[in-house]
Parts: C-alpha cells; sequence; structure tokens
C-alpha cells in the first residue's frame, strides 16, 4: 500500500537506469564502480521483465527515460544489447520510451552509431576536459583514455548524432573552468554537464576541493557562459535558471510539483535500488544490500509502493524533513542526491555533504555575489 510521506517526496518515475553489464574497459581513478573487473551481462530474460514492469510506469505525457549505464554499456557485444533494446521496441515506437546512453566512447564505431541512431538514442560522453585535465581516465594498463574518447566522439559527429558531454571536475578543473569549458565546447556537444568530484561508492577519497573554490568555478562558469551566448547548453546553469523564471514568476509551486524521481536501478540480474545507481552492488551493515526488489518476481511498480519499508528510504525521507526545515537553500535543491549522504556521513537521515555544498549551495551563492556586485556597481 501506498504510504503518504513518500507520496509527498517522491513523484512518478521518470528515469530508469539500467545495467546491461558491469563490465568496463577503462579503469578511471575516481570509478565508483565496485564490479567494473567482473564480466556480468544482463539476459534478454532480465530485459523483458523490466519492459513488463516499464509499461505500468509509463507516463501518457512525457517518455520514461530509459538510461543504458555501465559498466561500460558498449562493452557488451553488439547483438546482445540489441537483444535488450526488442523488448522495448514496442514502446518506442509509440514514443513513450526514450533511450539513453551514458558512456566512455572508447568503443563507439560505425556499427554501435547505426544502432544508436536506429533506437534514436541520446548519447552522455564522459570526458573531464582537455589532455591534461582528462589524465585520471585511463584503460586497465593506466594508459590515457584521452585520445581514444575523441575518436568516439568524432564517429557519433560523422553520424550526425547529438550528444551531451559529462565532466567530473577535480581539484585541477576547478581553476580553469574557462579552459575547461572552451575544451568541451569544441567537441560539438548540445549539452555540457559538470559534476564536482564526489566521494561515493568504492571511491571514498575525500573531497578537496574548498566551498571557496567551487564558488569562483561557478562564477568562471557564468563569465563563460555570458560570453558564449549560442555556445552548448550548460547542464547546472540551466536548471538554476529554470528554477529562477518559475520563482521570479510567483510559480514556484510549478518546481516541487513532480516530486523527486525515486530513479529505479536495474543491475544486471534484475535486482532494483532505488534513488540513486551508486547504491547498486553496495553490501552495509547496517542497511544490507539496499535492494527494493527483483524485476524477475516482482513489478517496480510494487517495488516502489512498499519502498518506505525500507530503512535507507525512510532515513532519506527525515533527511528531506531536515533539509527542509533548515536549509536556506532548500527551495532551489529541493534535497539533492541521496547517495552522498550515505557515503560521506554514514546515514541518509543526514543533510549537507559535499556535494550539495559544492554544486548547488556554491552555485546559488556564486550567482548571488556576482548580481550583489554588478547592483553595487
Ligand atoms: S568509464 Fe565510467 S565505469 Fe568505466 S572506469 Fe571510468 S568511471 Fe568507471
Ligand atoms: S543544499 Fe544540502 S542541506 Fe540544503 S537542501 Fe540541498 S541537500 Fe539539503
Amino acid at each position: 500500500m501506498a504510504d503518504l510521506e513518500f507520496d509527498r517526496w517522491f513523484g512518478k518515475t521518470r528515469t530508469l537506469i539500467l545495467q546491461p553489464t558491469t563490465l568496463c574497459n577503462l579503469d578511471c581513478v575516481y570509478c565508483y564502480l565496485p564490479h567494473r573487473r567482473l564480466s556480468n551481462e544482463m539476459s534478454p530474460k532480465v530485459a523483458q521483465a523490466i519492459a513488463g514492469s516499464a509499461a505500468e510506469l509509463i507516463n501518457p505525457n512525457h517518455p520514461l527515460e530509459i538510461v543504458w549505464h555501465g559498466g561500460e554499456p558498449m562493452a557488451l557485444s553488439l547483438r546482445r544489447f540489441h537483444a535488450l533494446l526488442m523488448p522495448f521496441e514496442q514502446f518506442r515506437n509509440m514514443g513513450q520510451v526514450q533511450h539513453y546512453m551514458q558512456t566512455n566512447a572508447t568503443l563507439i564505431d560505425d556499427e554501435w552509431c547505426d544502432l544508436l541512431a536506429r533506437h534514436q538514442f541520446r548519447v552522455g560522453v564522459s570526458i573531464d576536459g582537455p589532455a591534461a585535465l582528462n589524465a585520471r581516465r585511463v584503460d586497465l594498463r593506466g594508459r590515457p583514455a584521452f585520445d581514444r574518447i575523441v575518436r568516439g566522439i568524432d564517429r557519433l559527429r560523422e553520424h550526425g548524432i547529438r550528444f551531451s558531454v559529462i565532466a567530473v571536475v577535480g581539484t585541477e578543473g576547478i581553476e580553469q573552468p574557462e579552459s575547461l569549458l572552451d575544451a568541451l565546447a569544441d567537441l560539438g556537444p548540445n549539452t555540457i554537464g559538470l559534476n564536482v568530484e564526489e566521494m561515493e561508492g568504492v571511491n571514498d577519497r575525500r573531497c578537496e576541493i574548498t566551498q571557496d573554490q567551487a564558488e569562483r568555478f561557478w562564477k568562471g562558469v557564468m563569465d563563460w557562459r555570458r560570453a558564449h551566448r549560442g555556445g552548448p547548453a550548460l547542464r547546472e546553469l540551466d536548471r538554476l535558471a529554470d528554477y529562477l523564471h518559475l520563482a521570479r514568476s510567483g510559480k514556484h509551486d510549478e518546481w516541487c510539483r513532480y516530486g523527486l524521481d525515486p530513479i529505479p536501478t536495474v543491475s544486471v540480474d534484475g535486482n532494483v535500488v532505488l534513488m540513486s545507481p551508486e547504491l547498486a552492488g553496495i553490501d552495509d551493515n547496517t542497511y544490507g544490500n539496499f535492494l527494493a526488489g527483483n524485476v524477475c518476481s516482482q513489478r517496480i511498480a510494487s517495488m516502489l509502493a512498499h519502498a518506505h519499508r525500507l530503512r535507507y528510504v525512510r532515513e532519506f525521507m527525515a533527511g528531506l524533513r531536515r533539509c527542509e526545515a533548515e536549509c536556506e537553500f532548500w527551495n532551489f535543491c529541493r534535497g539533492a542526491q541521496a547517495c552522498n549522504r550515505y557515503f560521506e556521513n554514514g546515514s541518509f537521515a543526514t543533510t549537507e555533504t559535499d556535494y550539495c555544498r559544492l554544486t548547488r549551495q556554491a552555485l546559488v551563492t556564486a550567482l548571488y555575489n556576482s548580481t550583489k556586485k554588478e547592483s553595487a556597481a
């Protein structure tokens, strides 16, 4: 039975994250995935069960986003990946699902491009900027992956496949937003996403970036935006702009209308975790394995109806209550990510994390400070 408190915080599922394989051909220094050296693959039977669940989650007003995320999805054979897509075809043909793939791009070839184009994928490429800032994205022998990533992006462009890029911003990138953005924009993406490095999964190194550095970085990002009006969209700035637009026009309710996406993440064997894909494959003394169920024996809609019984979900809702009561950034932020609370603070019932300080709070503060300076001038 549904739970009033769960329904208060969470809206309908808009995104399903699927892990077609645990394997990745790279070995990035900050990777959070615990099983990326193992080659476990999703079977067509599991994909069929997911599609059965997806049918119940489809919203008539908006396609369900199916995000294929690894491991590295292209570490799977093209034939197997194609078989995994088949159960979703009826929904895609009716415009009810939209496929996305998050990839390191190193394995992209003409055949993959054909498949991506045929199934109308939207592609997100992970790349951290120019070669010098990309040094932590390496292969299994520790060799830089940069040239291979750029070659993969070239293939996408040759095939006319639109893509976005997502960069992890570390201690070097945080000091050079202009050259970082220049290099990313030169690749020709339609959107740039910037993730200030976080502590999550098996990446347990503390973040060394300070709030001051993050505020200067976001100020630099805003300056770059002003100087490159026709350039690619900047995900974080656009989100803030959307919020400000609604808030200024008295439509703040629309910002909150949809609630948080519970983001069910389905791993290769059909197991489902909620709220953060980073929780998949983690076993914890306090929280256990974070599983809400398995798609082969239970529909995702039924898992969501019982999600409030999971300890980590209940604690996260307690954390959200505290955020709402205590945090001046609440109206914009709406609570940020669950996994950061767990990986940084050891509990979901907490509030602030490096992630929210460096990505949400520092962004708003940078905008506030620069607007204040402009009005004083
Ligand atoms: S490409 Fe992604 S999955 Fe692979 S090692 Fe790097 S961060 Fe991890
Ligand atoms: S900024 Fe941090 S503390 Fe504030 S609402 Fe967001 S997650 Fe909560």
